[in-house]
């Protein structure tokens, strides 16, 4: 699958539903075949960019 933010494919694989964009910084986790994407911010914490990106970029595109 590819990044819905930067559409690049190097993503790493850091859990059984989780990736993660080396390019843009952003985890990635796959639920009931839509992506939900979260900003890691400095201190650890995730902030949701789900409402960043429509229903049709966040279908999950293999
Ligand atoms: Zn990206």
């Amino acid at each position: 699958m590819e990044c819905p933010n930067c559409n690049r494919k190097d993503l790493g694989k850091i859990g059984s539903q989780q990736y993660y964009c080396w390019n843009c910084f952003i985890e990635i986790t796959v639920v009931n075949e839509e992506v939900k994407i979260h900003q890691i911010e400095s201190d650890g914490s995730l902030s949701s960019l789900n409402d960043l990106f429509t229903d049709e970029e966040r279908k999950i595109q293999w």
